[in-house]
């Protein structure tokens, strides 16, 4: 009893919508114990709208659908179900949505839409970022390769004894740095010198998560061609069409070796497994011709375009996911772009701009009525 008497005191009295239509003052109504707002107050500044068959409600709001029962705890928004504290329900002859849907699940689910302020219990609408036009917001997952026992390529032309996976971390490192100044959110697989298993790599990108971003370093073995061949790649999984593609796959797939409990079946078969699961072909293509298209750009090496292979790292990322090969250590040139720290910011602003780039047509793509992802 004590609990819903702090819990009433604490809830506002009315709430403000604050939009590019003007503000408007909702009262909030307890007459049914849970704080509740009537939907057709919330037509005007919202542009909401709702429709109303037997007990099935729908909300529509900026794009986004929301279905509720009367009389039940519960929304569905894009498939999922969220519980609610109190139910909608139906009260002279005006539908009352919850409280807690306008102010937890609209900002949260339309996040940088909608903002949510507490403490003057306002709901405000917010414009694109500054920098970049994103209406939304976007979480990326950015994967340095290697780390800890598993050195990579050892860099036959980085100075100073550093091997793959300390470039990687430092282009992985300003990246994060990047993509925030963007307005992203940036989940690090490793923020230091340490082994991820490759095949747990992934699956950092699944539920929260909007597209994944493994940074390597490439190398040729030795021959005829150690020295000569220069430039930036960027994969997407699928089978390898050329040698140069399985060679690529094979020595990133390598990194399984030093891992103690690698997976039980053939690192192939689970690519291939994963492959028909994988419903991002096309996006992941899209997004690597976009990052490449920005980091050949500034690269002084060759453009070698976008290419395909069977990368475990990439298997089992259930968003968009691409690996980039930023230039070769065997490759004098390269190998000094990729140790300066003027080379490493260049190519991670350039991967941050590519990756916008993807988040803005996704956006536009959602807009027009386009897949849910
Ligand atoms: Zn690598």
């Amino acid at each position: 009893m004590i609990f819903f008497l702090i819990l009433s005191a604490l809830l506002p009295q009315q709430v403000l919508i604050a939009t590019s239509r003007g503000q408007v003052h909702v009262p909030v109504s307890v007459e049914r114990g849970a704080a509740a707002v009537a939907a057709p107050l919330l037509a005007g500044p919202l542009g909401l709208s709702t429709t109303l068959e037997g007990v099935s409600v729908r909300v529509s709001l900026a794009g986004r659908d929301f279905e509720f029962d009367l009389g039940v705890p519960y929304v569905r928004s894009h498939g999922i179900v969220y519980p609610l504290v109190g139910a909608p329900y139906v009260a002279r002859d005006t539908l009352f949505l919850p409280l807690q849907w306008l102010s937890g699940h609209v900002p949260r689910l339309l996040a940088t839409r909608y903002r949510w302020d507490a403490a003057g219990a306002r709901l405000e609408e917010v414009g694109p970022h500054p920098l970049t036009g994103l209406m939304q917001a976007h979480t990326v997952v950015v994967d340095p390769g290697h780390g800890g026992v598993d050195p990579g390529n050892p860099g036959l032309h980085i100075p100073g004894g550093l091997t793959e996976k300390d470039i990687t971390l430092s282009i992985g490192r300003l990246l994060s740095a990047e993509l925030t100044r963007r307005g992203l959110t940036v989940v690090l697989t490793r923020s230091s010198d340490t082994l991820i298993a490759i095949e747990d790599r992934p699956l950092f990108c699944r539920s929260d998560c909007d597209l994944f971003v493994s940074i390597h370093i490439n190398s040729m073995p030795r021959g005829r061609r150690q020295t000569t061949v220069n430039g930036v790649e960027t994969y997407f999984l699928s089978d390898a069409k050329t040698e140069d593609q399985k060679r690529v796959a094979q020595m990133e797939n390598d990194a399984l070796r030093f891992e103690t409990a690698a997976t039980t079946e053939g690192p192939l078969a689970f690519i291939l497994r994963d492959l028909q699961l994988n419903e991002y072909l096309r996006e992941s293509a899209r997004l690597a011709e976009l990052v490449q298209g920005r980091v050949s750009g500034v690269h002084p090496g060759e453009n070698r375009g976008v290419q395909q292979g069977p990368f475990l790292v990439l298997a089992a990322a259930r968003r968009p996911a691409i690996l980039v090969e930023a230039g070769f250590a065997t490759h004098r040139g390269d190998g000094a772009f990729l140790s300066s720290s003027r080379g490493q910011r260049q190519i991670a602003a350039a991967i941050a701009d590519g990756v916008v780039s993807y988040l803005l047509e996704f956006e536009r793509k959602l807009a027009i009525g386009g897949p849910a992802r």
